[in-house]
């Protein structure tokens, strides 16, 4: 059956035309493996400000929004799926000036309006363009009314009938709040408005759209879709998460070797990979010239992220005093809330030969920093599954992380299994023991320098491609179908 499968992957951002986090990364890469391994999947994404390419025109469209009649103007590219084919898949574009032309992605007043158009947009562009997909595969809080707006709507028309939905959480934590007045806005009615489908504790919850209404439902490693059925994790939705906990699925993300890939990466200095490991300390040297640190071969950690409490900043603030004790560098890539960035900032004033930082968002200086860096420090609060732990290990720098959600499925500790270890890891979300587990990482780098090789050669030579989690989505793709007939 999976073979002609057809798939709309549906997603707010996607690599390399929007992206704010691991989201664009797995819409930009997880549909070409699948596109790959014989299925016809396609994207669909907002056309933002920020996609300057040339985008050829497909059709334009009326979109019912309460009483206003808005304009979609679809838009399209093929882009090649990977270096060494021609192959290529579709991605579509859906453009609407008043709601688009903005310079950000997200962050809006009205942001319910914008991705309610969205949804409505994508159901309505399929009979249009004549593609009518077996699977919708919606994506966190923006494309979660596409499940509710499927089955409450559109499947009484003939052509969205064997439609089914899967949703994807990559972070439970944005859930698309919004006040009840958007139900104007949806255009089905109060009867949504109920705690079995998307009222929460008296507002609308776009997210909650997506957990109830789709056929099957997965979130991006085993162990975060078991934490969030707890009251830790649940951000207030583990009830009903546990109501649907034979449908929820838990697949760890891959990376694309396209994108990541030592070898051929024209972002860093200078490529390497197993056979040339060394060559890796190149990107050290200029990741110390980039940051105009001292350069030599003393350890540098590095932390690249989206500067939230879920990152775990404060650990890394709390022990910043005794980190910089160690011979160590830190460098820090990153952009969020100001009293992090604030408080970064005084600590690149107070150690400016010890610390890095760079406060914004910067592809080509995450590259170099996955490639420069010996270590990788991601303390996470939670974490639905982490792409910078495994981008950093494909690059062979050593993870430290907390276990929690996909850190704790991709890392496993080096103190606890020598053999199966490929990181740093502890427990409690304390920064005495994130200390702990970097101190534990320096020892090793100091004092045995070919225990480290053996890390990063591990690391340089494990698999974390799409190939397996690919197949995984496919088994899924065919248990939504089936549960659809
Ligand atoms: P999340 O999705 O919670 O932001 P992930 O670790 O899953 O975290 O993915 C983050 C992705 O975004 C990685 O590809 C990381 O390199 C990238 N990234 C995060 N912050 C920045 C930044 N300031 N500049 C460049 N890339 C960034």
């Amino acid at each position: 059956m999976s073979k002609g499968l057809k798939v709309l992957f549906v997603s707010a951002e996607v690599a390399p035309y929007a992206k704010t986090g691991g989201l664009a990364d797995v819409a930009g890469s997880l549909p070409k493996e699948l596109l790959k391994k014989g299925i016809d999947a396609r994207i669909v994404m907002p056309k933002y400000k920020m996609i300057q390419e040339k985008l050829g025109y497909v059709t334009d469209f009326p979109v019912h929004i309460g009483d206003k009649i808005e304009t979609c103007v679809l838009k399209e590219k093929k882009e090649k799926i990977n270096k060494k084919t021609n192959k290529e898949i579709q991605i579509y574009f859906t453009d609407n000036y008043n709601y688009f032309d903005r310079d950000g992605i997200y962050c809006y007043y009205d942001d319910a309006e914008r991705y309610i158009f969205f949804c409505k947009a994508v159901l309505e562009m399929l009979p249009k363009i004549d593609f009518k997909p077996d699977i919708i595969h919606c994506n966190d809080w923006h494309s979660g009314l596409i499940c509710l707006l499927l089955k409450e709507k559109y499947k009484k028309l003939d052509f969205y009938k064997k439609i089914a939905t899967i949703f994807t959480i990559h972070n439970l934590r944005y859930q698309g709040h919004f006040s009840k007045k958007v139900l104007g806005l949806i255009g089905i009615g109060e009867e949504i408005f109920t705690p079995d489908k998307i009222e929460f504790y008296g507002i609308v919850n776009f997210m909650k759209a997506g957990i109830v209404y789709g056929d099957i439902i997965n979130t991006v490693s085993k162990i975060y879709a078991k934490e969030i059925q707890t009251e830790h994790y649940g951000e207030k939705l583990e009830g009903l998460l546990r109501n649907r906990k034979k449908d929820l699925y838990g697949i760890v993300n891959g990376i694309s070797y396209d994108d990541f890939d030592p070898k051929t990466d024209k972002l860093i200095y200078k490529n390497y990979d197993l056979d040339t490991y060394y060559l890796k300390k190149e990107n050290k040297y200029e990741l110390q010239r980039k940051m105009g640190l001292p350069v030599g071969d003393i350890a540098i950690i590095g932390h690249i992220s989206r500067l939230t409490s879920q990152k775990g900043i404060n650990l890394i603030i709390k022990q910043i005093d005794n980190m910089l004790k160690e011979n160590i560098q830190f460098i820090i890539l990153g952009t969020g809330d100001i009293q992090y960035e604030e408080a970064f900032t005084k600590i690149k004033e107070k150690y400016p030969k010890k610390v890095g930082i760079f406060l914004g968002f910067n592809t080509k200086l995450a590259h170099t920093i996955y490639a420069g860096s010996d270590m990788f420090l991601m303390p996470s609060h939670f974490e639905p599954c982490g792409l910078g732990q495994i981008i950093s290990l494909r690059y062979g720098t050593i993870p430290i992380v907390r276990k929690t959600g996909g850190l704790a499925e991709t890392v496993s500790d080096y103190n606890k299994d020598k053999a199966k270890g490929n990181g740093f890891v502890f427990e409690e979300f304390k920064s005495s023991e994130m200390f702990k587990a970097i101190k534990r990482a320096l020892d090793i780098y100091n004092n045995n320098p070919k225990i480290w090789q053996t890390l990063v050669k591990k690391a340089l030579s494990s698999d974390y491609s799409w190939n397996v989690p690919a197949k995984k989505y496919i088994e899924l793709y065919e248990k939504a179908v089936n549960k659809n007939v």
